[in-house]
């Protein structure tokens, strides 16, 4: 057993990389972030083995951080979505959102469309602090939180001292996920 890719529930896969990546096996073949550029290699080796990369219909971005958003592009047929203040802060500041200069450029290249409230399923929360377009996901059938940067395993949270942090909202929105009563918590990174 390896534990690289685990199989969290019935539809539901993680990859633990630098910077994890989900996997939901839905009528919609769906990825929520992709990790580091670094990590390509374990990426393309490990997820290969449960999908077709040209399966993928869509990919949802926490936040738009590089270790993230870094290998969008193995995607190629898939929509990419984040909350319309990623975007929007993407679009004033790429290099402050993404924190390498190369994937922010990259990443510039593909249309970045606004989540909506609902989406296949899930429920978008919007949680402002570690960036100002934070979200996180949640998929009531099997009370999964995704929880990107926001929060991680025993309470730990995200920074809050990067370029698009907003510590003052930070409180607030691990507030919001407390009335949240998940099964399980998917981090955006296993710390
Ligand atoms: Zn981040």
């Amino acid at each position: 057993m390896n534990s690289i890719i685990s199989r969290i529930t019935d539809k539901v896969w993680k990859l633990s990389s630098d910077g994890n990546l989900y996997f939901l096996d839905f009528d919609k073949k769906i990825i929520i972030d992709t990790g580091a550029r670094s990590n390509v290699h374990i990426v393309r080796q490990f997820l290969s083995k449960i999908i077709d990369f040209e399966k993928v219909g869509i990919v949802i971005f926490t936040h738009l951080h590089f270790d993230h958003v870094g290998n969008f592009d193995l995607f190629p047929n898939a929509e990419f979505y984040a909350s319309a203040e990623s975007i929007e802060d993407f679009q004033e500041n790429p290099f402050g959102c993404v924190l390498m200069q190369d994937i922010a450029v990259k990443l510039k290249s593909v249309k970045l469309n606004p989540l909506p409230d609902r989406f296949y399923g899930l429920e978008i929360i919007k949680t402002p602090g570690h960036t100002r377009g934070s979200i996180c996901l949640w998929y009531p059938e099997e009370k999964i939180l995704f929880s990107g940067d926001t929060l991680f395993f025993n309470r730990n949270m995200g920074r809050l001292d990067l370029p698009t942090s907003v510590p003052d909202k930070m409180n607030e929105s691990l507030m919001k996920l407390v009335a949240y009563n998940y099964k399980i918590l998917c981090p955006g990174h296993d710390y």
